[in-house]
């Protein structure tokens, strides 16, 4: 995995989930960071720049749907450019094929020929290796190993100097039952002669799919190789290795993606089972760390029934009539069962105002201590909700028995909410304030819009 890349990204995209709102210079903050995170994983420059300029404008153009915050918008916005900066993607043949493995010497074909064959056995498929790398004197002797440790029959002619000879015997006796991976040789470089030699064996296979294999660690460069054997014999894939030792699989992925080339596998890793199904979409989710974008788009559209309600509350509360029943009524919406854990398992960097990562614990306190308070406010009065001043004294004593908790959790209740009232009175004029409420209630409040035209203060009712 691209450890620094995502490290970087996560980074961004947690200052975005932590600010109190998104302006202009908070986008542009973030598009730096990608732009910097990008260039350093060696993406084009001109690629980097590219998506920057597209997030930046979609971001201060384009309006969040229904339901969805101005930060989340701006999440999904970068996973949609980061997305389309590394291609599509491509379906795997799940069905017998051929498969000709091409690339330079070192990049891992034979390796990758060994994981492919793992791979497939793991879906239920009939596997054979072919062996047709006659120039690395050991080449047949690695492949014969990887086969027997994956317990896949490798077909070999030992001492045959040419690969043509190889794939035509092995072909006279194919069934066509099975995925049929061949290994062919490499050069240093993509020359004349192993160009020719391509074209043959091409010729002879007659693959289905003809996957490059190139080494993830030389960068932008992937692409230049990508077009190179594209144009020499054609390709329908291209599988990056070495994925795992690189700090430069950002430029790899994003040079093939712009030649056409679909990535389809990475190699992650040296042992066999070191492969991945190259999906663009779940890559740059967890790049970006955000679990299951899907689910997160999912719980916020859920949201928003809870937003409206949400927006009434803060309505009040700009009226300055907010009492118990209002806070009651914030709490009901983060105490649903469950709700909190899926919001922030929707989002892993999900944070709270202050920075600290919300971890199961805190969680699992919210919820008890709300599950609390509401039992309290349950065994109170319409008018004690209405009024909250007059609970004192023996009022309290009741409350506490009649919910069976502590006179001193009645109390911590009482505190909370003056603590609240407090807070909304220093409000008036205080635009930090208006920030954590806008903040909490998104944008579509009356009172809470724009801060900055001076014009207007406190609510407008
Ligand atoms: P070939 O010459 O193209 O057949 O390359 P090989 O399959 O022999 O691989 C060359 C070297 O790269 C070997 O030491 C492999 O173990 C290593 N290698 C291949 N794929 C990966 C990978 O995804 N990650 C890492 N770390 N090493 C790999
Ligand atoms: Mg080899």
């Amino acid at each position: 995995m691209l450890e620094n890349l995502g490290q970087s990204l996560k980074e961004a995209i947690r200052k975005i989930t932590k600010s109190s709102y998104i302006d202009k210079n908070i986008v542009q903050e973030v598009v730096r960071d990608i732009q910097r995170a990008l260039l350093k994983s060696d993406v084009d420059v001109y690629l980097a720049l590219d998506i920057s300029k597209k997030v930046e404008e979609r971001a201060l153009n384009e309006k969040p749907p229904e339901g969805m915050s101005p930060r989340n918008y701006l999440v999904k916005i970068i996973y949609e450019e980061l997305v389309s900066l590394i291609g599509k993607g491509k379906e795997i043949n799940l069905k017998p094929h051929r498969i000709m493995l091409v690339g330079l010497y070192g990049h891992g074909k034979t390796t990758t020929a060994g994981k492919l064959a793992r791979f497939y056995v793991r879906k239920g498929l009939n596997v054979h290796l072919i062996g047709c790398d006659v120039h690395r004197p050991a080449a047949m002797e690695q492949l014969e190993q990887i086969g027997k440790m994956i317990n896949v029959p490798v077909f070999l002619i030992k001492g045959e100097k040419d690969p043509r000879k190889i794939a035509k015997t092995y072909l006279n006796e194919s069934r066509g039952d099975a995925v049929e991976i061949f290994d062919t040789s490499g050069r240093d470089a993509l020359d004349n002669d192993l160009i020719n030699e391509l074209k043959d064996m091409k010729e002879i296979i007659k693959p289905q799919e003809i996957y490059l294999v190139v080494d993830a660690s030389i960068g932008q460069q992937a692409g230049k190789q990508a077009k190179a054997f594209h144009d020499a014999v054609g390709i329908t894939g291209v599988i990056l290795t070495k994925m795992d030792g690189t700090a430069k699989g950002g430029g790899a992925l994003s040079a093939v993606a712009k030649t056409g080339a679909p990535i389809v596998f990475i190699g992650t890793g040296e042992h066999l089972e070191n492969l991945e199904v190259f999906d663009p979409k779940r890559y740059i989710s967890r790049l970006l760390g955000l679990g299951d974008l899907q689910t997160l788009m999912e719980t916020v559209q859920e949201m928003n029934i809870d937003e409206k309600k949400a927006e009434q509350t803060a309505e009040k509360l700009l009226s300055g009539k907010f009492n118990l029943k209002d806070m009651y009524d914030i709490w009901e919406q983060f105490s649903r069962p469950g709700i909190m854990e899926r919001i922030f398992n929707a989002i892993p960097t999900f944070s709270l105002p202050g920075g600290d990562k919300i971890d199961n614990d805190f969680i699992q306190q919210s919820e008890e201590k709300l599950k609390k308070y509401r039992t309290i406010l349950d065994s109170m009065t319409y008018e004690e909700l209405e009024n909250p001043d007059i609970i004192k004294g023996t009022r309290i004593e009741r409350i506490a028995r009649g919910s069976g908790m502590k006179e001193e959790d009645v109390r911590e209740l009482l505190k909370e909410y003056n603590k609240m009232l407090k807070a909304i009175k220093e409000m008036k004029g205080n635009r930090k304030m208006m920030r954590i409420l806008r903040k909490q209630f998104g944008k579509n409040i009356p009172g809470l819009e724009e801060e900055d035209d001076g014009s207007q203060k406190n609510g407008n009712n």
